[in-house]
């Protein structure tokens, strides 16, 4: 059995820190350097835990990616450049095989997003991961929640519904072929935070948010905090190839209440949009206008209409 010490020190030391670590793991605390502009420091931190989060026979390569890649998207949804994590890790027991595959899981994805894991915390219990991470964001150009304005357009990247088409396959409430199946689950565990989108939106975005809970839900935290409603075309909501196979309400269902997408929900003033364009035909931008903002304080209005079972996920309802 590995100790505390050892599986920090074989699983969570890296190597090849970057020159802003001027301490990372091994103090009693990570010493880091700021950088000299005028920037501001985002912060943002999120608990995944067995069996809530992910379903408990999920391996350690899928749970690891997704911790870090939910918290990226954080990041994403507030336009800010990754630097560093934090890692706090209860686990049941020190099974060698997992924690590799694991580490293996949180390193190939940090390497991607230029993140870096500079302390944390291990113990012994149910299976949680708490990551915390930091990121910069020029002074002024954080993307918000509550800054949509009246005529903005609405727009979400990617396509919306197929990690809830992937969970709902998982757990025999929807049927799939294998290869649908195979690409909506792992849109569930491997979700691609939406980072380097979120670089190109700055200067552009009027306000954003990544989509954890659900389009509909996620949506109405931005209508709360700028005080303004939303038209959404739902015929022009963005589906995979997967879910246009399915019953087309059944589809529309997932991608407005299904959770776990990780994509970003971003409203842009017309002006901005129309300058947005070549940029969008250029790179060959995978993103979409499903709407507009108007007045209609805080509501949603679908159309055309569908009925819906509720609004999104919530784990205190
Ligand atoms: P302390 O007792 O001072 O809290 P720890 O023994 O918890 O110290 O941690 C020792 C060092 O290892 C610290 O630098 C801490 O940040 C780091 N560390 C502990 N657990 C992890 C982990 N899961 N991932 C990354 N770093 C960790
Ligand atoms: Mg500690």
């Amino acid at each position: 059995m590995a100790d505390e010490f050892s599986i920090i020190e074989r699983y969570f030391t890296w190597d090849d820190s970057p020159k802003s670590v001027h301490q990372g793991v091994g103090d009693d605390a990570a010493l880091l350097n700021l950088p000299l502009e005028q920037q501001q420091l985002v912060v943002s931190v999120d608990t995944l835990i067995s069996g809530v989060h992910f379903p408990v026979e999920t391996n350690a390569h899928a749970i690891a990616h997704k911790a870090l890649a939910v918290n990226l998207s954080d990041l994403a949804a507030m336009g800010a450049e990754p630097a560093w994590f934090t890692l706090s890790l209860t686990l049941p027991n020190t099974d060698t095989e997992w924690l590799s595959e694991f580490s293996e899981g949180l390193k190939s994805l940090a390497k991607l997003h230029n993140i870096f894991l500079v302390g944390g915390d291990t113990c012994r219990g149910k299976l949680s991961i708490t990551i915390q991470v930091m990121g910069f964001v020029k002074q002024g150009k954080a993307l918000l929640r509550s800054t949509a304005q009246q005529g903005d357009h609405i727009y979400v990247t990617g396509t919306l519904g197929d990690a809830a088409a992937g969970l709902a396959v998982l757990q025999n409430r929807l049927f799939l072929s294998p290869q649908d199946t195979a690409e909506c689950v792992s849109k569930l565990e491997y979700p691609q935070p939406r980072n380097s989108m979120s670089r190109l939106l700055q200067g552009y975005a009027s306000a954003c948010i990544d989509i954890s809970d659900g389009l509909l839900a996620d949506l109405q935290h931005i209508l709360d905090a700028s005080n303004v409603g939303a038209k959404i075309n739902t015929h022009t909501i963005p589906l995979s190839s997967a879910l246009k196979k399915l019953d087309h309400s059944k589809a529309l269902e997932l991608a407005l209440i299904g959770g776990d997408d990780y994509e970003l929900l971003f409203t842009i003033s017309p002006l901005k949009a129309y300058q947005l364009k070549p940029l969008i035909r250029s790179r060959k931008l995978n993103i979409r206008c499903i709407g507009t903002i108007d007045q209609s304080m805080n509501k949603i209005k679908l159309h055309p209409e569908i009925n819906l079972p509720h609004n999104g996920y919530q784990h205190f309802s």
